[in-house]
């Protein structure tokens, strides 16, 4: 029988309508939750990404607005309007859209954006609070969503060997780190794989819950996956397609017609995780306004 379609879409709209329910919450105390995204350059891809997620926050009843700067911009001046931001009480979420160019650090961005506003979750002191499990950290948005996609497709984590393949600082890592701690969703024995893994295929036909997050269109495909499995596909490709509008297709880091034989539960691309990342976001942002209430 095919796998059971995790569906990023509905969860993702979920938990967009209980953000905004919190929203009218806090609006009605006086505050209403605000995310600023910066953007240096012109790329087109980060460009929709920026726009997306200020309409996104709109829909939820949240103040979204963008800072659009040009590519030539210093790192000083971007510093300088971090701290802006940093100071500026009706904003509660600020990320800046990564790649920053080359001229900019991306570390000493990153380290310069207030912790309690950085819902991207990238500061390392959030870093460090998601890898001790201390839950007054951010979580990165795309890890947290897949952990939000395994709670409420009911799949039961604890003492199951995860094996995530990708180790990037922000899905890989704090995926492991997420699944790694005692709590609701998590309780996993993990496996972190990456580029350097030995014999692959062996590690992956181990999990019971398998999280792709390569950057390689259909990689894993289903002689690497244990039968059963839950299969989450956090990849995003963008590969040639003649016969497609565009002249090309999104598909994920999972073979998905086969491994959808094989697997138990598994979430597609698109419509998977690629929804969660901005709802989170949103979730993240919320929060950061409702602590700055708590004190
Ligand atoms: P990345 O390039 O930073 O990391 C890729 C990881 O894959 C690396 O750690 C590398 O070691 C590992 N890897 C590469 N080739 C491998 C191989 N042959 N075997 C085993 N491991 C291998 O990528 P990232 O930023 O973590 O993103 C991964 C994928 O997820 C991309 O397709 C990206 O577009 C997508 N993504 C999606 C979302 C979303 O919202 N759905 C968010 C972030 C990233």
């Amino acid at each position: 029988m095919p796998a059971e379609i995790i569906d990023g879409i509905a969860i993702a709209a979920k938990v967009r309508a209980r953000v905004a329910e919190d929203t009218a919450a806090l609006k009605k105390r006086g505050v209403t939750p605000g995310l600023t995204a910066v953007l240096v350059g012109e790329d087109p891809a980060s460009s929709v990404y920026v726009a997306s997620k200020e309409r996104a926050c709109k829909e939820a009843g949240m103040n979204g607005r963008s800072i659009r700067l040009p590519a030539s911009t210093t790192e000083e001046a971007l510093l300088a309007v971090i701290d802006t931001l940093n100071n500026d009480p009706t904003v509660h979420g600020i990320l800046v859209q990564m790649p920053v160019p080359k001229q900019i650090s991306e570390q000493k961005v990153i380290r310069r954006i207030a912790q309690q506003k950085d819902v991207d979750g990238f500061h390392p002191f959030n870093v460090g609070k998601v890898f001790t499990g201390d839950v007054d950290g951010f979580a990165p948005c795309t890890p947290a969503g897949v952990q939000v996609m395994l709670a409420e497709a009911g799949v039961e984590t604890s003492g199951k060997d995860a094996v995530i393949i990708g180790r990037s600082n922000i899905v890989g890592k704090p995926m492991a780190a997420l699944l790694l701690q005692s709590g609701k969703t998590a309780n996993c024995t993990v496996t972190l794989c990456h580029s350097k893994t030995r014999d692959l295929a062996s590690h992956t036909r181990r999990a019971d819950i398998l999280i792709a997050a390569i950057g390689k269109p259909e990689m894993v495909t289903a002689d690497m996956v244990k039968p059963g499995a839950v299969v989450i596909d956090v990849g995003i490709n963008r590969v040639e397609d003649p016969s497609a509008p565009k002249g090309y297709r999104i598909v994920g880091d999972v073979h998905f017609e086969s491994v959808r034989e094989v697997a138990s539960k598994i979430s597609p691309v698109p419509g998977g995780v690629g929804r969660m990342t901005i709802a989170m976001l949103l979730a993240n942002t919320v929060r950061a306004a409702q602590l700055t209430l708590e004190g």
